[in-house]
């Protein structure tokens, strides 16, 4: 490569905030004859924003800087990374699934384990800091992340620990349900959580939980045997139904309201080969699918979990598809699945036994890391004819290819559990309902937002009047509340207990009791 041009890129590294040396290098090796106007380019591309560069502080809740000085003190007791807007990895750092969420902490503290929690904890109180708490970082509303002030990201605490013998699985609070599910599939156990492997274990089990084991095994959060927890006052504590159990009850459905958990301890299943798969129809038939759909789900074997969207195949194809996995006996999967299999001569059938792992990775091209996101959701008691029209006529408006609705049915486990047994109040409805507009181009935003909030306004007259906690995206305090449903008030007083001064406020926010 031309000398100057190794040298230029050099410099610029040094300069830049570019998040990974790899990137750099990789796009440097890739052209030797590197010109110079694509060196400038690139340092456009990759330098500091106009913005990043004039903020590029940690502040605290008044606006007022942080001297280094004080972040130095907290260097001293940190062993894992603490990242602010000089630094290198500064824009990976910051980076969210959700592309719309374009934040600057002022500085990122990647934790190794429950000392360094702790340590950011104390800081953040004793600096006045807004705080962000970072688990997978999949959170549409991207509370993973917050302007000027602290997040505490969990990336690197993903130890898990199986226990088969005794049926459980201590996981750390960073970890991914892929990471889990990698460990777990290995002694042919697994826990109830979601369908897409990069979701964080942490936001996904405080919020509830629903995937493809709900219907047998129950929420995740109902799966939770205990928490290690650091409270605002920087306090180590165990939540379980020994200890602090009006914590334990709060932190399953209550969302990352009461601390930073720092390890679950989960119940975990047999599941090892499960029958799973998609049935593709062409999107005309979608009213009769989703009416299918419908009847079938109401005497499927709570073995069998089955969602139902309205999407576009990955050629572009308008259609409606049905996602199922059955986690029992095979050969009683196959016959159960039969009717549904036989329903209406699908254009593609890819269901067929796969290792648990495989199934909860099978949808994760579809909502890649990067792309713009905005979802609305809402809980239906009945999935009627007109819903369903409404659904239909409304999804075949999307203006973006990658956007989609999803309607999931639970019942089952999850809707045995008492409604004030935990914190998670949204049992008797039985069909979820998600709106997920997805698109590339942000100066589309605003077109792909109104599909999703027309959307959600026609379907609203056949609402529960619930929503799922782990589907909000940005809304306003009454549907937050609303998600709460008759648990909010209890939750307020724990609040209140734990958190007088709601430190933890970047979440699906619970103000503490007056
Ligand atoms: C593509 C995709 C698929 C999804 N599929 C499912 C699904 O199948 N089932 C389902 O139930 N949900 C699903 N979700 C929703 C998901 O559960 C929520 O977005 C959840 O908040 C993600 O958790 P996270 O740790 O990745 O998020 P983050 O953005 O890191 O955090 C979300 C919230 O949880 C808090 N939090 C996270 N970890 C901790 C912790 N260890 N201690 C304290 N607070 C913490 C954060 O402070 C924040 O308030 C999906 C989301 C996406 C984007």
């Amino acid at each position: 490569m031309d000398p100057s041009a190794t040298r230029r890129i050099r410099t610029c590294f040094k300069k830049s905030h570019l998040s990974t040396r790899t990137d750099y290098s990789a796009a440097a090796e890739a052209n030797p004859t590197f010109l110079q106007k694509d060196m400038i380019r690139y340092e456009e591309s990759v330098l500091p924003t106009e913005r990043n560069k004039k903020r590029g502080g940690l502040r605290n809740t008044k606006g007022i800087l942080v001297g280094q000085d004080q972040i130095k003190r907290l260097q001293a007791t940190f062993r894992g990374d603490l990242i602010q807007a000089a630094d290198f990895e500064y824009e990976q750092a910051r980076k969210i699934w959700n592309a719309s969420v374009d934040k600057y902490p002022g500085i990122i503290a990647r934790c190794t384990g429950v000392a360094d929690v702790i340590a950011a904890v104390n800081f953040a109180r004793e600096n006045a800091l807004l705080v962000a708490v970072r688990g997978g970082g999949h959170n549409v509303a991207g509370r993973a992340l917050c302007e000027d002030g602290i997040v505490i990201d969990l990336s690197r605490m993903k130890g898990i620990h199986v226990d088969a013998k005794k049926r459980t699985a201590t996981v750390q609070g960073g970890a991914t349900l892929g990471d889990l599910d990698r460990e777990t599939h290995i002694f042919g156990l697994g826990v109830p959580a979601g369908i897409m492997s990069k979701t964080g274990v942490g936001g996904l089990a405080l919020g509830g939980g629903v995937g493809w084991l709900v219907r047998k095994y129950g929420l995740t959060c109902d799966n939770v045997l205990s928490f290690d927890i650091v409270t605002a006052d920087g306090e180590p504590r165990v939540a379980s139904s020994e200890e602090n159990q009006d914590l334990f009850w709060a932190l399953r459905g209550g969302g990352g309201n009461f601390g930073v958990v720092t390890s679950f301890e989960f119940r975990v299943h047999p599941v090892g080969t499960v029958l799973g798969g998609l049935l593709i129809y062409p999107r005309e038939r979608a009213g009769e699918v989703l009416r299918f759909y419908r009847d079938f789900t109401q005497s499927a074997p709570e073995e069998l979990t089955v969602y139902a969207a309205l999407l576009h195949t990955a050629e572009g194809m308008p259609a409606v598809a049905v996602i199922a996995c059955y986690c029992g006996e095979l050969t009683e999967g196959d016959q159960a699945l039969k009717p549904l299999r036989n329903f209406g001569s699908p254009i593609v059938d890819t269901i067929q036994p796969m290792p648990f792992p495989q199934m909860q990775s099978l949808l994760d091209t579809a909502f890649p890391d990067g792309n713009h996101n905005y979802w609305k959701s809402t809980f239906l008691h009945e999935l009627s004819d007109d819903a369903i029209d409404v659904l239909v006529e409304h999804a075949n408006r999307a203006v973006s290819p990658l956007s989609g609705v999803v309607v999931e049915y639970y019942g089952g486990v999850a809707s045995r559990v008492g409604v004030s047994e935990t914190a998670f109040a949204q049992r008797q409805a039985e069909y979820s309902i998600a709106v997920l507009a997805q698109w590339t181009n942000p100066a589309e935003s605003q077109v792909h937002i109104e599909w999703a909030q027309v959307l959600a306004d026609s379907i609203r007259p056949f609402s529960s009047g619930a929503y799922y906690l782990n589907y909000l995206g940005e809304e306003g305090e009454d549907t937050i509340k609303a998600a709460f449903g008759s648990n909010h008030a209890r939750l307020m007083g724990v609040k209140k207990k734990y958190d007088p001064k709601n430190f933890f406020c970047l979440n699906q926010n619970i103000k503490p009791r007056v």
